[in-house]
Parts: C-alpha cells; structure tokens; sequence
C-alpha cells in the first residue's frame, strides 16, 4: 500500500478508536487545530510522563515549572520573535495554495536523495549479491550527476537561508522548475516574510489595552524565571529547567494532521551550563535524548540526526531528531546550543542582571544553555506511525493492531469474562476492583471474545484477560499477549506482578 494511504489510515483510525478528533468538528473543523479524545488523552499524558519523568526523576539537577501562557510582551521582543520568527511564504496564483519556499526547496533537495537510492536499487537487483554498494555510490555516473546536482541546490538554498535573500529562494524555487503540486504550474508570486506568533489585547478599555502574544515556544517562560529557581532551589551550574506547555504558532502551511498544527504542546528542558563547556553539553544531551527515543523499541533505524545547515544567529550548533514518519524522515525534536543569547537579552530589556555567581570559582557569568526541545504532538504521531499494523492472520482473517509501547498505551489490560453469566462478570469486577488502583483497565461483556480482543488490538491494549468458568474452580485466567495472541493461563494472584512490571512508565525509565 502507497505510504500515503497508510497515513490516511492512520488519520480515519485516530479518529475512529477515540485518539484525536478535528477540533470544532460539527462547524466543520477549524485548520490545524485538534482534540485528544478519551484515548487519545491517556496516550498523551503518557508520553508527557514518560518525558517529564525521564527529565525530573532521573536528574538530580533537572526541576519543572509551569509558567504563563501570556507573558509580558517585550519578553518577545527581546527573544527576537516580534522582528525575526517568520517563515517565507509563497503563493501559486493558480491554486490559490501557499506554501512555505523553503519547504518546497528541501522537498525538492529530497527529491535528488530519492533518485540516489531508486538507482542503488536498481543496482542492487541487477547485480545480485556481487553488488559492492560502496563502490556504486562512488562511481557510477547517474548517482553522481544527481549528487552534483543535490549538492549544488543545498549550498544556494544554504546562502540564501543565511542571508535572508527572499528572491533568491525564489530564483531557486524558478530554476529547478518546482511546481505547485495542485495546480501543477510554476505561476508563483514573491516570496514575502510572515510573522507566526498569534496575538490578541489585554486590558478592558481600547485606548489602556496592550498587544500580547501567545507564546510560540514554551521555552522563554524557562528562561525568565531562571534566577528565581536558581535562587530558591539553590540550585548549582550545571542545572537545567523542565516544562510541558502550550504553544501557539500561526503556521503558513497546516496540513499532515498533527504534525503541525496552530495549537500545540511542547516539552522543553533548558539546561544552564558553564561558558565554553557547551560543545560537551550538546554531544551528552545528544545522545541521552537519542536513547530516550529508542527505549520506545521501534529501532533504530526510525532516527536519524540532522544537523542543522542554517543556524539561528544565537546558536553555535543544532540538531533534530527525526523520526520515519510515513512521508519520510521528519523533525521530532530539536536540540540547540543557545549561547548566552536569551538570558543576555533579557538582562538587556528588563535592565535586571540575572548573572549566576559561582561559588565554586567565585566568577559572576551568564549561563550558556542547551535546550531540547520536543513536540508532544509530534511525538503521539510517530508513535502511531510506528504502531499501526494491518495483519493478515493464518486462518486468513485480519486484524488492525497498534503495536504501542505497552507503557504508552491508553489502556493496559482488557477484562472480558467469557459469558455474561454464571458468576464471570462479578468475578471480572472484582479483578478490576483490585487492579484499578495500579493501572488503566477496561471491562468489556459485549458481543463476541473474539470482537472484544479486536477492539482492544485496535486502541494497543497490550493485555487481556478472560474470565472463564475455570476461573471460578481455581482462582485462574487466561492473559492474552497483543502482539502474539498468545494465551496463557495465571492465576488471578499474579496478575498484578505479571502486568504491572511492563506496564508502567517505571519500566522503560529503568532501561534508559
Ligand atoms: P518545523 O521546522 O517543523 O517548523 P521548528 O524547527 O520550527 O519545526 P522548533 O521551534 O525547534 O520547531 O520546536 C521544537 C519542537 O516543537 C519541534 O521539534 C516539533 O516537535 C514541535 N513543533 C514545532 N512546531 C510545531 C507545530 N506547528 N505543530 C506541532 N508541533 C510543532
């Protein structure tokens, strides 16, 4: 099936099982805003505790904060987000879309990538197993020629970036004859710059009312109470700040469901550092926020690093972290050496020295920071994407699993008593009594045991248990395994120990 098909699956079955729903659906929808539904809202607040976790119980230098949403506005101004957080924007007079230039550049810089590997293919097939891949990809003409060409396109799209050239993103847009993939034509307006940050009045009266943004980035809530936590948490450099929040960002180009969407959450860490020790901070913060990802168990060839070729003007070195999403390789986080760029600013704007004394080398600096910082929302989608199997099984039916994580799952185990009767649903109650307290259990009578397991592999529920007349004469049950269906039976007792050590969050933090 077209990978793209698959995403569409993906999309109807969040919708279909509870996970999320298009916000505002019976005013037919509202672009790129969406609602967790009762799934889909266990599963977030899984990862945001698998994340929150990971950061705060496992640090012992790692606290959280919660700030505002609304935050004064010249904090803004200062990040550099009021004059430089835009994106170049393009219109196609014939469609009517807009895209983002530098979108349509890199899909295209892909496009000479995916050349590459349809000719190594090729190669491969042709050549069977005396193939030398290595050699191929150093010598042969068509891989070349296309390389060149990648090559040559990344460097103008480089310059262009950096200077903030928008007609020679265009220029490129013209030469390498992108079109509008609607209209198919190449009828584009110039490329202008659009500010995404949303912004709305604070204050009762028109004339005493002040413009205020919605944040775009939960980070500079981090920053601007660095000194407080500093002070009352007495806290020592090297020490960082963890936060989940809201963000907002009047993106140009809203499409592929979650992946980016207006309303947002994200989780971000800011880590305050010693001048001159970032290099180190960013290659450690690197790989522990790699290992994060794949304690998930979905393998490692899901990730992939990307360093970033356009740095922002604060930052001496970024990476993302990108996942294989069913359109390709795509940003899930961002890890960013920040210099001393934010708090410098602050300490400019607000006139207020927020410098840390170090008792250690009695010096006063500002901190260097490394931020990680990753979307909740994007998150939840590539944990979808990996999970999502649709299964021919051996007596020829099929099945829709989602393979999730069983910590990440919404629910853990499914309570089926065979038969509506004989005792089996009072049983089923008691067992669902006792393990409440410890994990997300749901207890299902209707329609068939078959039907029933159907619908918990649908939402990923990694366990289920029938009740059966046995049970009854000897205290047992039979535990049914998501991804083999295979079926053992336990004894109601050992229930808790069985399931419980794979099911929660403690369980991948110990890996890490
Ligand atoms: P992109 O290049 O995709 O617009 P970005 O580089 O602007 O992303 P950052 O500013 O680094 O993103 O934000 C950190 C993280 O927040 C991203 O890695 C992503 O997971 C998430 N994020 C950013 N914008 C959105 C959005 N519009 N919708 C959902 N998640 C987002």
């Amino acid at each position: 099936m077209a990978q793209e098909d698959v995403f569409k699956k993906i999309v109807a079955h969040c919708k279909e099982y509870g996970f999320v729903f298009p916000s505002s659906e019976i005013y037919d929808g509202l672009g790129a805003v969406y609602d967790y539904g009762q799934m889909g809202v266990e599963m977030k607040n899984n990862i945001k505790s698998y994340w929150w976790q990971s950061m705060v119980l496992l640090h012992d230098n790692i606290v959280g904060i919660d700030s505002s949403i609304f935050m004064h506005p010249t904090i803004w101004k200062a990040s550099g987000h009021v004059d430089a957080f835009n994106d170049p924007l393009i219109d196609n007079r014939d469609s009517k879309k807009r895209y983002r230039a530098d979108v349509l550049i890199e899909d295209q810089i892909a496009k000479y990538d995916e050349k590459i590997e349809k000719e190594v293919a090729k190669a491969r097939k042709r050549f069977g197993d005396s193939f030398d891949e290595a050699k191929y990809r150093a010598t042969s003409q068509n891989v070349l020629e296309h390389a060149a060409k990648r090559d040559a396109l990344h460097e103008r799209y480089k310059k262009a970036m950096n200077d903030g050239d928008l007609d020679a993103l265009k220029q490129i847009i013209i030469d390498e004859e992108i079109v509008c993939p609607i209209s198919g034509t190449r009828n584009w307006t110039d490329v202008r710059q659009f500010n995404l940050m949303f912004s709305t009045e604070m204050g009762s009266t028109s004339d005493a009312s002040m413009k205020i943004y919605l944040r775009p980035e939960t980070a500079q809530g981090i920053f601007v109470n660095y000194l407080n936590v500093q002070k009352t948490g007495r806290m020592k450099i090297p020490f960082g700040i963890a936060q989940i929040g809201k963000a907002f960002r009047n993106e140009i180009v809203a499409r592929q469901f979650i992946f980016r969407m207006r309303e947002f959450e994200q989780m971000e860490m800011q880590f305050f550092i010693k001048p001159g020790t970032e290099l180190d901070w960013f290659a450690k913060w690197k790989a522990t926020r790699m290992k994060w990802h794949q304690a998930l168990g979905f393998g490692a060839d899901h990730y992939r690093f990307h360093d970033h070729d356009k740095l922002a003007h604060y930052a001496n070195a970024a990476t993302d972290i990108e996942f294989l999403m069913p359109f390709g390789f795509k940003e899930v986080e961002g890890i960013h050496s920040r210099t001393n760029f934010d708090l410098s600013q602050h300490e400019k704007y607000s006139g207020k020295s927020i410098k840390y004394f170090d008792p250690e080398t009695n010096e006063s600096y500002t901190p260097y920071v490394i931020e990680t910082s990753i979307g909740v929302d994007r998150m939840f989608l590539s944990v979808m994407c990996a999970s999502y199997e649709e299964q021919v099984l051996e007596n020829n039916e099929s099945r829709i699993v989602l393979h999730l994580p069983a910590a990440l799952a919404p629910v853990k185990l499914g309570i089926l008593p065979l038969v509506k009767k004989d005792g089996l649903p009072e049983l089923a109650h008691k067992i669902h009594d006792s393990l409440r307290f410890h994990f997300n259990c749901q207890y299902d009578e209707k329609d068939s045991i078959g039907k029933r397991y159907r619908r918990q592999d649908a939402i990923g529920t990694p366990y289920c248990i029938t009740i059966d007349h046995q049970s009854l004469e000897n205290g047992t049950v039979t535990l049914r395994n998501r991804d083999s269906m295979q079926q053992e039976r336990v004894r109601i007792d050992d229930l808790l120990n069985i399931i419980a050590d794979k099911v929660t969050i403690t369980s991948i933090l110990k890996t890490l």
